[in-house]
Order: structure tokens, then sequence, then C-alpha cells
């Protein structure tokens, strides 16, 4: 079965050996305040600065996953209130997950703007242009899920103070663990709002990483795996050029091969189109037929969400999906779009 669901998604192939030496070599059983394991956070936050392109004054610090960075920027880094502009599921999500830590009293003295840069749901992406809008526009801080773009595309850090990404997505490994990179002037926020109340309260979180430490037993397998993974992976401008590529292809694909098939893309709207997942349009019928076939022909395309749950299939666009896994997902749609298995009209 080749998968591409975007998140959980495809995985590494090398990680099973990954995990086989994380077990093999005694990494999961380190204690978490030992020398050998602060050494394995040290590297892997070292090599997110390198492989990255983060800036050397942002922090790093993990977490387990997106949904606990919204309820951290929400309980640590916002007085009065956030912004949540939106066009999608996990961006809606996120304000009503944030506004039952912090219900929106007075918007209009909002001191946190929360934006979705690639929104998973509908195959949509905030440019880097855009957010440099926002950034001059916007006197507080903003804080940017880029959970499945982070790793795949370029980022421009100095356009917000908070990013974060699970690694489910772009990262290519199992989910259980987030990636939070925030900026001097968000650590300097938290200090003046001074939150100190979690286990995940950003200051908290942020003196023990200070000493390559967690507040918590870590998920130490995730972050091992992560190391080996940054490793091994380009820097990250040379997986962009070769992601964005790649996402140009797929659409000129459904707009040329497939122009006259029952699907098309989502987005009509070439410049919102996300990188990483391409989200792909058709009737209830034609939909939920073609995931069925994909299926049988060992694809597992990914499911619609939220509101175009039923009317959409999306196609991850990950770094760990192969040259040959894309061929054979084209040749299977190419198949698929010219043979009488279209149910009948
Ligand atoms: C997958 C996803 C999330 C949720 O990530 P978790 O690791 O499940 O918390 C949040 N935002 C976006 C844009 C996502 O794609």
């Amino acid at each position: 079965m080749i998968t591409f669901y975007p998140g959980p998604s495809k995985v590494y192939p090398q990680v099973a050996d990954y995990a086989v030496d994380a077990v093999r070599q005694g990494i999961v059983s380190l204690n978490h305040r030992s020398a050998g394991f602060m050494d394995i956070v040290k590297e892997t936050i070292r090599l997110l600065h390198e492989k990255l392109a983060i800036p050397a004054d942002y922090h790093i610090a993990f977490v387990s996953s997106a949904t606990e960075c919204w309820e951290i920027v929400a309980q640590s880094l916002t007085e009065t209130a956030s912004l949540h502009p939106h066009s999608g599921a996990f961006g809606k999500k996120w304000a009503e997950y944030a506004y039952r830590i912090k219900p929106p009293t007075s918007l209009s003295e909002a001191d946190v703007l929360c934006i979705v840069q690639n929104e998973t749901s509908n195959g949509t992406q905030v440019t880097m242009e855009t957010l440099g809008q926002f950034r001059r526009d916007f006197t507080g801080l903003i804080a940017v899920d880029a959970v499945s773009s982070m790793a795949g595309i370029g980022l421009d850090w100095s356009l917000a103070d908070v990013w974060f990404a699970s690694v489910q997505k772009c990262f290519g490994l199992p989910a259980g663990l987030a990636v939070l990179v925030y900026s001097p002037a968000a650590l300097k926020r938290a200090e003046a709002i001074g939150e100190n109340s979690h286990y995940n309260s950003l200051l908290f979180i942020h003196e023990n990483f200070s000493k390559f430490q967690t507040p918590y037993t870590p998920n130490g397998l995730g972050i091992y795996l992560l190391m080996r993974v940054l490793q091994q992976v380009p820097p990250v401008a040379e997986v962009a050029s070769v992601i964005k590529q790649r996402a140009a292809n797929w659409y000129a694909f459904f707009e040329n091969e497939l122009a006259r098939s029952p699907f098309r893309v989502l987005n009509q709207e070439p410049s919102v189109r996300s990188d990483t997942v391409i989200a792909v349009e058709g009737t209830e019928s034609d939909i939920k037929a073609i995931k069925t076939a994909a299926l049988q022909a060992g694809i597992m395309l990914g499911n619609g969400y939220g509101d175009w749950k039923t009317t959409t299939f999306r196609i991850a666009n990950f770094p760990a999906i192969s040259d040959a896994d894309v061929q054979t997902l084209k040749d299977f749609l190419l198949n698929y779009c010219k043979s009488d298995s279209l149910p009948a009209q």
C-alpha cells in the first residue's frame, strides 16, 4: 500500500532502521535528564537550525502535538485576545481551542494574530508575501501553524514570532511530537505575561529546554528519529524546490491530462494553492468511487476534511513520498479516468 494521506503520512523508509537502532542502542531507555539524552536533544535542535535555516536567535522546543501548541499560544502568549482569520477546518479548530482558554472579550485589543500557513483541510496556503503584509500591519505577536508545510517549503521565519509543526506531515515521521519555534520577542512577551500555571507553560518549557531538558518525560524515540531524519535530509531550500516543482506538476496534471475527467483542483485561484497538499474536487459519488478503486490498486488517497469531507480527496505532496509513488498514482488516475470504471452519470 502506498499512501498519500496528508497526516499521518508516509514515513521515510529509513525510519524502520532508526527505530531498531533506538531500541538496540538503549536510547529509548535513557533517562531524560542524562547527558546522553541531552546530547540528542541538543543535536536535534542544532540540526533543525541548520537544515531548516531557522535564525540562530529563535528558540526551539519539543512538545507533543500541534494542538498543544495552539493551547500554549493561548495560555502563555495571549494577554487579551487572539485573532484567527482562517479559510478552513484547522484554522477554525485553532480559534475554538484558543477561545476556550482566552474567551474573546475584546477583539479590538487583540495582541496575537494566529495564521494557519498551510490549511491542510482544503489545500490552500498563505504566501510569504501575505504573511509579510500581516507583519507590517499588525503590531502584536504573530503565531503560525505550519504543521503541513514546515520541512517541505521554505519559510521566512522573521515574519512570525511563533511557528510550529507536528512531525507526522512533512517531516516524514510517526506522530506524537511537535517542533515549537519561538522568537526572542515571543519569549519577552511570555515573560511580561508571566503565565506559569501549567506543565506546558512556555516559560517552564523554555527554562527546561535551555538545559536541553523537558518539563515531563518526553517522546525520546520521536526526538531521536527526528535527529536521524534531519541528518539524512538535504537543506530545506533543496527540498522546497523539489516540492514546488512537484506541486506545479500535480496542478498541471489535473488541468491538462485530467481536464475532461470528473475531477478538478478545489482551488481555482492558483496563488493560494498549497505546495504540499493538493485538494481535488468531484461529486460525492465520483469521490467515493475513485477512493475505493485506488484502495483496490494499493493506493491510499487522503479523505476530504471538514466541509470538504465527501466532495474532495487530498494528495499529500510531502518529501518522504518518492517520485515512483507519484508516478504510480498518476498512472492510476490516468487509467481510471479514461476507463469505463467511472460510475454511470
Ligand atoms: C494535522 C494538523 C494539525 C494537528 O496536528 P496534531 O499533531 O494532531 O495536533 C494542526 N494544524 C494543521 C494545519 C494540521 O495539518
